[in-house]
């Protein structure tokens, strides 16, 4: 499919065997990890396994990625790649596991229960992907956000407005040019759905250009961090971080759901 930042079987192993080094070497009682041991190469062992698993969780994910982009691509409707910064989620480090992922769901499908009818057709995925943030004078911290490739009959502009998040951004968080909503137009849908379920965790270092707008370069995620994410993940299954809208998963896969 070509699909970028889909992770080749390699690539996986090297993320899982780092995985497992940290939960070891960061004294992680093995009660709650050691059957992670037994995922390896492109296959995992367990039936549903924990989304530590980088096996088990792309196993699961491309599945999703497969299906909802069938679905996507029968839709008419244009397609957007959108993302979703609400700085009233973000989280000093130490602190990920105090993240709700339904909190930032239920505000979601707040927003898309206010919507203008024509989103009741509109067909959702994605999921909260993690960043770790680091600020100019070093302050750092977890800046959960949201990925969805969404089909909806509806521009960009009105994409913005109906996903805008309720709360105001603390202003110390955020540059002069802060967007809480970017929307691209979709190129691949494969690409942007692969993108929107990604499970990597990115560090994103503080830039400023001339003007004072700030921008964002990626940097290496301390091992500390790395850690914390690791055993957020552990504590999840697989698809607990992914979103669909009007569609579901069902038990011959995902199939499509209209609001009422
Ligand atoms: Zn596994």
């Amino acid at each position: 499919m070509k699909v970028q930042k889909v992770l080749s079987e390699e690539e996986l192993s090297r993320l899982h065997v780092a995985r497992l080094a940290r939960f070891a070497s960061g004294d992680v009682n093995d009660q709650n990890w050691k059957h992670l041991k037994r995922c390896h190469g492109s296959e995992c062992p367990h039936q549903a396994c924990s989304a530590a698993c980088a096996f088990g969780e792309r196993k699961e994910l491309n599945r999703v990625v497969r299906q909802t982009r069938r679905l996507l691509d029968a839709s008419a409707m244009p397609r957007h790649f959108v993302t979703i910064i609400d700085p009233t989620c973000f989280l000093k480090p130490g602190h990920l596991s105090d993240l709700s992922v339904n909190g930032m769901f239920q505000s979601l499908r707040r927003r898309l229960r206010e919507a203008p009818d024509s989103w009741k057709s509109a067909r959702i995925v994605g999921a909260v992907d993690i960043a770790y943030d680091r600020d100019a004078d070093g302050r750092e911290w977890w800046a959960p956000h949201l990925h969805l490739a969404i089909a909806v009959d509806a521009d960009a502009k009105e994409v913005r407005r109906v996903l805008k998040p309720r709360r105001p951004a603390p202003p110390d968080l955020v540059g002069r040019k802060f967007r809480p909503v970017k929307v691209k137009r979709v190129t691949s849908l494969a690409n942007a759905i692969a993108y929107s379920l990604k499970s990597t965790v990115d560090g994103r270092e503080a830039i400023w250009d001339r003007r004072g707008n700030k921008d964002r370069r990626p940097f290496r995620v301390p091992e500390a961090a790395q850690l914390e994410h690791d055993l957020w993940m552990l504590g999840m299954r697989p698809r607990d971080r992914s979103f669909l809208g009007g569609m579901m998963v069902s038990k011959g896969g995902v199939v499509p759901r209209r609001r009422p």
